[in-house]
């Protein structure tokens, strides 16, 4: 219930989950419960839910784990939130992130990291760490966070849940404060595949406020595995694993072949330069989707000043944090004249190649499989000083939204690590709208 995942939320306070609270929440479960009364059906009556907070909610805060928004209060609702609440869904809480969801690990977060409940002196993973946490922890049976590389796969596999990046289109981006636009998709982190599917026959659908939505009705029902799926080993992914995440992946093979699947390799050469398309593109999307925050429009706008230029200046100097610098810049270089071609360019036709790839081995197989991440939950501190060694985390996961695929993640092990034991996730991947076969693969395997 509600009460029960608002002082769930009071006990574990000190994993960093939730940036707020949802002061109406108590009400809005007595209003979910007056519209069953008078007889409404609702599929998530009365299900406490957390949000990602570059989710709008009215009359809610939104920072997007920025101080450039703090204090910003949402004038609408985005469209995966307001159906959530429709099937009478109350939100508690809106997550922690890592600013504007650029980065893997919740440390880019202006309001503190998020601990990983498995062992509270590694990340939870990001950007969507708090969105994960407040599943893993009790808080919450499913919540929101937003992937545009990885940032739902990958918390979900660090913290042991099970987590959507859903065909790109068909959540409607409507209310999700936009990073990269061509690469971002709300998804859903649950304990189970069944309840994916239940959130997923929610939000799910066409939007008219979002022209980039797909017109596909979700099939919340899960049909049985078929026999004889065809499971397609990703070759590029089978190097350089820890020994635990190479165990996790063995034996999620085992368990296919065991449900009848035929299992053979499949090569996708350009996986190679994925984190090197997805950052030139996801930058340049950036460096334009954050032009907003100008202290003017959104942002705080600095005391006293009154000349532009140095208006913005000083409202992003002050507002943005380093990880959101460096991709503006780089995002500005690789789309300026003179650097377009060799950058940017160069990444469009990559990205071009990798979905072609993807669409070949999907005429042989009806799933790719791989690890979520090459290694399980870091420390704090680990990567964080060095930026490419934090890129090299999304190795497993960006490829897909390159392709604008569905791919899930699920709970399929452990590695010990310092005598702790350490979720490990393994990704499943299905050709474009077959978001509904993941379910169906990830059920047979629970
Ligand atoms: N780690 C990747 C990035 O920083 C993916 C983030 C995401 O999916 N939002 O861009």
């Amino acid at each position: 219930t509600v009460q029960q995942a608002l002082a769930r939320a009071q006990e574990v306070q000190h994993l960093g989950a939730l940036l707020s609270v949802n002061e109406q929440a108590q009400a809005q479960a007595e209003q979910v419960s007056a519209r069953l009364q008078a007889g409404e059906s609702l599929p998530l009556a009365g299900v406490p839910v957390v949000i990602k907070d570059n989710l709008n909610l009215r009359g809610t805060r939104t920072t997007c784990g920025s101080r450039i928004l703090e204090g910003y209060v949402s004038p609408y609702t985005a469209t995966a939130v307001q159906r959530l609440q429709d099937a009478g869904a109350v939100v508690i809480g809106k997550a922690n992130m890592d600013e504007f969801a650029m980065g893997s690990s919740t440390e880019n977060s202006a309001y503190g990291p998020t601990r990983n409940p498995w062992d509270e002196s590694r990340v939870p993973g990001g950007s969507s760490g708090g969105s994960a946490v407040a599943v893993a922890s009790g808080i919450v049976p499913v919540s929101l966070g937003s992937d545009t590389g990885g940032s739902v796969r990958q918390p979900a596999a660090f913290t042991g849940i099970y987590g959507l990046k859903p065909t790109y289109g068909r959540v409607s981006r409507y209310g999700l404060v936009a990073y990269a636009s061509s690469l971002d998709q709300i998804g859903p982190f649950a304990t189970s595949a069944a309840d994916l599917s239940l959130v997923m026959g929610v939000i799910a659908g066409h939007d008219p406020l979002d022209s980039t939505s797909l017109e596909h009705p979700f099939q919340a029902e899960v049909s049985p595995l078929f026999a004889r799926l065809r499971v397609g080993v990703i070759r590029e992914a089978l190097a350089g694993n820890t020994p635990g995440v190479e165990a996790a992946l063995q034996h999620t093979l085992a368990a296919l072949q065991e449900l009848g699947a035929d299992i053979a390799e499949v090569s996708l050469p350009t996986l190679e330069h994925a984190i090197a398309a997805y950052y030139l593109i996801a930058t340049p999307e950036a460096s334009s989707n954050l032009a907003r925050y100008d202290g003017m429009v959104y942002g705080q706008r600095p005391a006293g000043v009154t000349e532009v230029n140095r208006a913005m200046g000083e409202a992003r100097a002050a507002g943005f944090g380093p990880e959101v610098k460096r991709r503006i810049l780089m995002g500005t270089y690789a789309l300026s004249s003179g650097y377009y071609d060799a950058y940017y360019s160069k990444a469009m036709r990559v990205r071009r190649l990798i979905a072609t790839e993807f669409a070949d081995a999907f005429q042989q197989f009806d799933v790719l499989i791989s690890p979520t991440s090459p290694f399980p939950a870091f420390r704090f501190g680990e990567r964080s000083g060095d930026p490419l060694a934090m890129y090299a985390a999304d190795a497993d996961t960006v490829a897909v939204n390159l392709a604008g695929v569905p791919a899930l993640s699920l709970p399929m092990g452990h590695e010990e690590q310092d005598g702790r034991r350490l979720p490990v996730g393994i990704q499943l991947i299905a050709p474009a709208l077959q978001d509904e076969r993941l379910l169906m693969v990830a059920t047979a395997l629970e």
